[in-house]
């Protein structure tokens, strides 16, 4: 039996938050049987995928307990009760192992929880447990990871996208209802993408970063993944408000995310970008999201055919920026306080040389290097200022852009979902993946990835939908709309 022929059962659509919920509320399902039913196909399906790498079955069951307890007596339920959450393994967890997908973490167990994931506990949430992902969130492909790559439920042998592949894969697999990813670069979107669920980038500072393992500080996002928009709303109104504990978390009020997710979108002025649409989009990822564009054409959006000059900068602009935070947020794995200790040290300064050698993987140390390379005296002008600068242009480019459109759509990425190994040898083809996410991460504005079809040889197809800063609700919308056409083909 091929890995195509395998994954028959393996796809499925969860049922959607509201739904559980009712039937949760109405007694006619308990959140413990929900719960026993995703470690079922947990246990099951697991094996082939690589998505968890821990399972928090006691907390979760006495959650589920709890929760089916507050609806026997009647009492109203918390937004998110009874429904199954996965959490990526670059967020804490207190008492569970956290390792960022590094050996250097391996046994790392945080001694508190990342305020994602208090914000779901509170909502009534069932975390099931712990989600692989690309060592430290560095990567495109979850191949990264040290415990093994991620494959994609729609296809085995292929990868499920990166860094989040674990939080994707689980969702189109309906390993859980809903997931928590970060996205740096694209880490949410594209493996949103490869999976064919959404995947929500929130803009910076509306999802507190308290708990996270930091990659790269001023890039790094909390977000949601589910299989429906609505779904994704609905997580995203959880986790979003001011958090005291992140000094960069924003005090806007929060949206209705859910209410926006079902407004028509007449009206809507829609940017689409040039830039996003040359060469290297492979010719059907481009059919597919041109037919996501004439349906919203279709249900009212006015088209806008706009201009991001500065676009083609974005790679080398994010690898510089980047890896700069990296080495100096990595610096804090030195075999002193955290994970992994070298046994064969003989000194203190062979202690920490040791333990970074054999803590961390290659594409990490790849990023320490650079980062600290660019940040080097005599090289910090020529690289990371100019890197800086560069930055803030891209940044004003996108401002100007919603000043004269609501949301703009783009490809999530160039290609769907690559081979395991295709690109595993070739750094460079690997960062080109991220072509079409880094602007967005790099400008701090929103954006999210919605199926919008599916190639021939049946892969899916995401279309990024970006929005100015605390412009949640405007993509939600667009979302939405994209999606009833998707679903109704
Ligand atoms: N693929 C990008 C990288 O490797 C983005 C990763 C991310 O968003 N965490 O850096």
């Amino acid at each position: 039996m091929s890995a195509q022929e395998s994954v028959g059962p393996l796809r499925q659509k969860p049922q959607s938050i509201r739904k559980l919920r009712a039937s949760i509320a109405e007694r006619s399902q308990r959140a413990i049987d929900i719960a026993e039913g995703y470690y079922a196909r947990i246990e099951r399906f697991n094996p082939q995928i690589n998505a968890y790498l821990a399972l928090t079955r006691d907390q979760a069951m006495e959650q589920a307990a709890a929760i089916d307890a507050q609806a026997a007596k009647g009492d109203p339920l918390p937004l998110l009760a009874g429904i199954p959450i996965g959490v990526k393994d670059v967020l804490a967890m207190r008492g569970v192992p956290t390792t960022a997908g590094s050996r250097i973490l391996e046994k790392y167990r945080p001694p508190y929880d990342a305020t994602a994931v208090t914000r779901l506990r509170n909502a009534g949430a069932v975390l099931l447990g712990k989600l692989n992902c690309d060592e430290f969130a560095m990567g495109s492909s979850n191949e990264n990871s040290a415990y093994g790559p991620v494959r994609n439920p729609v296809d085995l042998d292929r990868v499920p996208g990166g860094s989040s592949g674990g939080s994707a894969a689980s969702v189109a697999a309906d390993l859980a209802v809903a997931t928590l990813g970060t996205d740096t670069g694209g880490s949410i979107r594209q493996p949103a993408s490869f999976c064919g669920v959404v995947g929500v980038l929130p803009t910076y500072g509306r999802v507190s970063r308290y708990g996270l393992i930091a990659f790269a500080s001023s890039l790094d996002r909390v977000g949601p993944f589910a299989a429906s928009v609505q779904d994704a709303a609905e997580v995203l109104h959880v986790l979003a408000g001011h958090d005291s504990l992140d000094a960069t978390s924003a005090t806007q009020p929060v949206g209705d995310y859910v209410a926006a997710a079902s407004q028509d979108v007449k009206g809507m002025r829609i940017g689409i970008p040039e830039e996003y649409f040359g060469e290297g989009l492979d010719p059907e990822v481009r059919a597919a999201v041109e037919a996501g564009i004439d349906a919203l054409r279709a249900q009212g959006c006015e088209i806008r055919h706009i201009r991001l000059k500065h676009t083609q900068y974005a790679i080398p602009v994010y690898y510089l920026v980047a890896t700069a935070e990296a080495s100096a947020n990595l610096a804090r794995f030195d075999g002193v306080r955290f994970g992994y200790r070298s046994t064969s040290a003989t000194n203190l300064s062979s202690m920490y040389k040791l333990s970074r050698e054999e803590g961390f993987g290659a594409e990490v140390k790849r990023r320490i290097l650079l980062g600290t390379y660019a940040l080097s005296a005599g090289y910090y002008d020529a690289y990371y200022r100019k890197a800086q600068q560069v930055r803030r242009i891209l940044a004003e480019e996108f401002c100007q852009a919603f000043g004269e459109v609501d949301a703009i759509v783009t490809p999530t990425a160039p290609t769907a979902a690559f081979r395991i190994g295709e690109k595993s040898d070739d750094p460079m083809a690997m960062y080109l993946a991220d072509i079409y996410t880094v602007t967005a991460s790099l400008a701090g504005i929103c954006g999210l990835s919605v199926p919008c079809g599916t190639t021939t040889a049946g892969l899916p197809v995401g279309l990024q939908v970006l929005g100015p800063h605390f412009g949640e609700s405007a993509i939600f919308r667009v979302a939405a709309a994209v999606e009833r056409t998707a679903k109704s083909e």
